[in-house]
């Protein structure tokens, strides 16, 4: 009875909390049943196939499915599988691009690399050829999102050799996903075999100037920070301190200046899905990042970050049920910026 009593008299604040009554309370029930909807509505879903250019890649469960969305005020809503983990693969060159960028400013990137969409897919070697070709831009014609930009921002991060760069590309990782990730040795042996047309792209990006230092160690870094094992819950923190303007919702760390993140959106949104990036924007409005190993990250910036895992991929290389799961709990919560004003 004086249990009873004790309960009538908390304040409503604290009863909200228990009951979850608050208004924050129901956008959380709306954030639950729009990630618990679009599991249930592509769990099934067949289509696309797993990446198989790096063999490893090929073996991977094509029926893990799951989704993560941490909102920028650190709430973690999920469905599916959240721990098994996959390689971040393309969407590592966001963090070590954020890394230069936290070094040694926003310019850098725009000057070396350029900040445009390509058109061509991700490992293109026409791009490369076509950007040489641009005279007088004053800027290259290209972007760290692809693998020559990529292989060129991670032989921007600075260090004494391969270990000190190595250290500051899994630093900056860890820090936003929260956790000390791990390279998946599997993968990364993989890649390591198979990964000559790469070589070819840093050979390239060097001759051309692109790439100062030694390209050789810039292929091998990019290949490790490509197999850093992530799960669902990681790649969407990493996602939410994107949102939440470099500071980690979960462990509360400011990561990187809030002043250099909306840069690194503004790539995302132009060439974050490749040359379908423009499709996904139409569509969405979400800076996003995909991976060949099946994952994709999407950023509603200060509202929330969003991940999911499935291996099959579209022919653009962007897995078919994250985009699909994205898209449509984006749409429920109206996570689309360019659309705020209508929300
Ligand atoms: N490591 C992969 C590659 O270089 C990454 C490509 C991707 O995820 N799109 O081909």
């Amino acid at each position: 009875m004086t249990r009873v009593l004790r309960h009538v008299s908390l304040p409503v604040a604290a009863l909200c909390v228990v009951v979850a009554c608050s208004p924050l309370g129901a956008q959380n029930d709306a954030a639950q049943a729009a990630v618990n909807a679009a599991f249930n509505k592509y769990k099934t879903l067949k289509e696309g196939k797993n990446a198989d250019y790096i063999p490893a890649l090929a073996k991977v469960d094509p029926n893990l499915f799951g989704i993560v969305l941490v909102t920028t005020a650190g709430k973690v809503y999920t469905a599916g599988d959240l721990t098994t983990e996959v390689s971040i693969q393309s969407i590592s060159k966001v963090f070590t691009m954020a890394q230069v960028i936290q070094e040694q400013g926003v310019e850098s990137i725009e000057k070396r690399i350029g900040v445009d969409a390509t058109g061509a897919r991700f490992n293109s070697i026409i791009a490369i050829e076509a950007v040489r070709n641009v005279v007088g831009s004053g800027a290259p014609e290209m972007n760290a999102l692809v693998n020559p930009g990529a292989i060129s921002a991670t032989s921007m991060v600075t260090g004494a050799n391969a270990d000190a760069v190595w250290g500051k590309i899994i630093g900056i990782h860890n820090d936003f996903a929260g956790r000390p990730l791990k390279v998946l040795q599997d993968v990364y042996k993989s890649e390591s075999d198979s990964n000559q047309r790469n070589q070819a792209i840093g050979a390239l990006m060097f001759a051309y100037g692109y790439i100062k230092t030694n390209w050789q160690q810039a292929v091998d870094l990019y290949t490790r920070q490509c197999s850093i094992g992530v799960n669902a819950k990681d790649l969407a923190t990493m996602a939410a301190t994107l949102a939440a303007m470099g500071r980690n919702p979960v462990t509360g760390k400011q990561v990187m200046d809030a002043a250099k993140i909306p840069p690194v959106l503004a790539v995302m949104a132009t060439a974050g899905l490749y040359d379908d990036s423009g499709k996904w924007l139409y569509h969405t409005g979400l800076p996003a990042k995909s991976g060949v190993g099946g994952g994709i990250i999407a950023v509603s910036p200060g509202k929330f970050g969003i991940a999911v895992v499935s291996p099959p991929l579209d022919d653009a290389g962007n897995s078919v049920r994250a985009q699909k799961a994205i898209a449509d709990i984006s749409n429920a919560l109206k996570g689309n910026p360019l659309a705020s004003a209508t929300q």
